[in-house]
Parts: structure tokens; C-alpha cells; sequence
């Protein structure tokens, strides 16, 4: 009997659960850990991923908070950013870059990204900073690396604050250096589908500045150091012994993970190269970690049905900018100074990416593709 509606997928965008059983053991024990223990809030799990993460970036400071919208609030609310201020944001992002910034009373202002890196345009920032100016948000988008150097002579020319969007950069590099300390802070998120993901949410700032980690210490923490002292009219926004022990069991393995990753960019950029299909591109600077592997092509919702019949599940990422989103209609956004944030929405596929693919997933993946130009 013929099944109606659409084929299961033979090739998931992600299974989340694969990942889980490879270290189901360890996750386990972690669980067991934390209910023996009996601390669930602000414990030494956190302590001890907190001092594992900052080492793993390479960084002094690492502060573990309930999400990666809360780590750049944060973020900027340490630096004292709100009211009347500005901060320039790629045009093509997840939206929370410019939630962040809404959220503490400052204006996103849109700066288009590059034609190939899909990050923010160095080249365009001149145009977008003005007297009210505070900082940049650099996104490392699907696991690509902005232009840290660029962008870090910038912010110094015109005196502003350079933020790190990395929530999904785990481990990238850029000219050498791990994301997450090559401006003055930087936003991890650990929702379970990036690259490091806690069996819920979860989120991180590093930082190089101990003063600006002391202070979203207090603010992650209803605005006090000392209990009942409030300074600052804080959040709560905590991330939980329970998710601190699940990602320093997750933690070990991310290189091995994020290898994986790498190891199918390639086979896919190889075996795609001349469909037609423009591949990602790599910077000089960049080791990339492959949250994502993005093609464009003029007719994405085409090749996007193929793969679907197919049973190849794929993704959009994003069919719309946070700028053309209703919750932003308020905001006056000149279009024509994004021309190529513009276009993206309607040409970008996200293929299946995850460590946990096999080499025969991957093969169905190309095999697909092929057949759409044959
Ligand atoms: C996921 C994500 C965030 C938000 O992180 P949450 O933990 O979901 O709040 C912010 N920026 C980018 C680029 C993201 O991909």
C-alpha cells in the first residue's frame, strides 16, 4: 500500500538522540552526580565548566547564564548600553543579535554582510556609524568566523566596544585565536542543537576583562554579589548545576565532533563543486566549524523539493532578516544599503550537518543534488 504524504526521512537534518547514545553512560552519571549532590543552582559544576570553557577558549573568564539572548544582554548591559545608544548588527542573522539589543533600550542599525562569508561587511561599517554609536556585534555565522581583524581596527578607530555573537562558533578560529576572546566580550548559547548543546538551554560570556565578568556575574544573579545586597537591577539567569554537568561531560568530545563536522564540509564541497550551486566560502584567517553547511542557489525552493522527495531533510537559515520581521516594522531600515542581506533569504539551503552522519548519509545527501542537474 502506497504511504500518503511525505517519505520519512532517510536523511535527518540532525538526530540529536544519535549524538546522546554515543555518550549516554557519561551523560547518565552526570545526572546521578547532581541529584546526589543535592546543590542545583550555582554549584561546583558550574565552577568547574565555567573554568573548563574559559580554558577551552582561551580565555580568563567564563560566566555561565540561562541562554545566548541572555549572554548578550548581558553583555551589554555590563557595558552600561542602552537608552539612545546604537549598535551596528549584521543584516542577516538569528534574530536574537538584535533582541539583545532591543531588550536593553538601544537601537539595532543594520550593516550588510559580505557577498560570500554571509558575516558583517567590514567595508560597510563606516556608513553605519554615527555619533550615537556604542559597539559592534560581530556574529560568527553558521560557524564561520568574522573578520575579527577588520572589524577590531574599526571598533578601536571610533572607540567602540567589539562583541562576539559566537552561539555558533564553539571552538572556531580566527588568524589562529578561538572565538569567544578576540573582542571585549563574547555570547555562547547552548541550546541542544549547537555545536556544544546542554539537554536544554543554556548559555555563556567570556571575556578577557574581569571587571566586565564580575559584572555580569552580579546581573545574572538578581543584581547582587552578596545575597540580599542588591547593586543593579539584575536578571535571573542562571545556567543549572543539572546543565553545567551535562556540558562538561559534552565538552571533551566537541573537537572530535566539530572534526566530523569538518570532515563532511569537505566531502560535500568536493563532490558539489561543479553543480552549479554556490558552496561556502572559507576566509585565509578561518577555521570554521561547520554549524552549518549553506548553499545558494537562485532556485533554492526547487532544489530544496528535490532533496525533500528524496527524504533528505534540509533547512532555511533564515527565509527572513530580523529586519523584515514584523517585530521589527517599527524600526526605520534603509533596504537599499543591505543589497546582499536582501537576496539571501530567498537563495540560501542548509544541507544536513552533524557529527553524527554516516559517510553513506552523506553520499545520499550528494547523489540527490546530482540528480537535480542530471
Ligand atoms: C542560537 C543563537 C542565539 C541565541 O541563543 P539562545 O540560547 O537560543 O538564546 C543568538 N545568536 C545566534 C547567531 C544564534 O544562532
Amino acid at each position: 500500500m502506497a504511504a500518503s504524504g511525505p517519505p520519512t526521512s532517510v536523511v535527518p537534518f540532525y538526530d540529536l538522540s544519535a549524538l546522546h547514545r554515543q555518550i549516554r553512560p557519561e551523560l547518565d552519571a552526570a545526572y546521578r552526580d547532581v541529584l546526589d549532590g543535592g546543590q542545583l543552582t550555582l554549584g561546583p559544576r558550574l565552577a568547574r565548566f565555567e573554568q573548563a570553557f574559559a580554558r577551552y577558549c582561551d580565555v580568563r573568564e567564563c560566566v555561565g547564564v540561562a541562554n545566548g539572548l541572555d549572554a548578550l544582554q548581558l553583555i551589554l548591559e555590563a557595558l552600561g548600553i542602552g537608552q539612545g545608544d546604537e549598535v551596528l548588527v549584521p543584516g542577516c542573522t538569528f534574530i536574537a543579535t538584535w533582541l539583545a539589543v532591543t531588550r536593553v533600550g538601544a537601537t539595532p542599525v543594520p550593516v550588510d554582510v559580505h557577498p560570500l562569508s554571509y558575516n558583517m561587511d567590514p567595508a560597510k561599517v563606516r556608513d553605519a556609524v554615527t555619533p550615537r554609536t556604542r559597539a559592534i556585534i560581530a556574529v560568527h555565522l553558521y560557524g564561520q568566523p568574522a573578520d575579527m581583524t577588520a572589524l577590531r581596527s574599526l571598533a578601536d578607530e571610533y572607540g567602540l566596544r567589539l562583541i562576539e555573537d559566537a552561539a555558533q562558533a564553539h571552538g572556531a578560529r580566527w588568524a589562529g585565536r578561538r572565538v569567544g576572546g578576540g573582542g571585549h566580550a563574547a555570547a555562547f548559547s547552548f541550546y541542544p542543537g549547537k555545536n556544544l548543546g546542554a539537554l536544554g538551554d543554556g548559555g555563556a560570556v567570556t571575556t578577557n576583562d574581569p571587571e566586565l565578568a564580575e559584572s555580569v556575574r552580579r546581573l545574572r544573579n538578581y543584581g547582587a554579589q552578596v545575597k540580599y545586597q542588591h547593586e543593579r537591577v539584575g536578571a535571573n539567569s542562571r545556567l543549572d548545576e543539572l546543565q553545567a554537568a551535562f556540558l562538561d561531560v559534552k565538552l571533551p568530545h566537541l573537537d572530535r565532533w566539530n572534526a566530523r563536522r569538518a570532515e563532511i564540509a569537505e566531502q560535500y564541497s568536493h563532490a558539489l563543486a561543479s553543480l552549479g550551486l554556490t558552496l561556502p566560502w572559507v576566509a585565509p584567517e578561518a577555521e570554521p566549524v561547520w554549524h552549518l553547511y549553506v548553499v545558494r542557489h537562485p532556485e533554492r525552493d526547487r532544489v530544496r523539493a528535490a532533496l525533500m522527495s528524496a527524504g533528505i531533510e534540509t533547512s532555511v537559515h533564515y527565509p527572513r532578516n530580523p529586519g523584515d520581521q514584523v517585530a521589527y516594522a517599527h524600526l526605520p531600515i534603509d533596504r537599499t544599503r543591505l543589497p546582499v542581506a536582501g537576496s539571501l533569504p530567498h537563495e540560501l539551503l542548509s544541507l544536513p550537518m552533524s557529527p553524527v552522519m554516516t559517510d553513506d548519509q552523506v553520499t545520499l545527501v550528494i547523489r540527490a543534488l546530482q540528480a537535480v542537474w542530471r
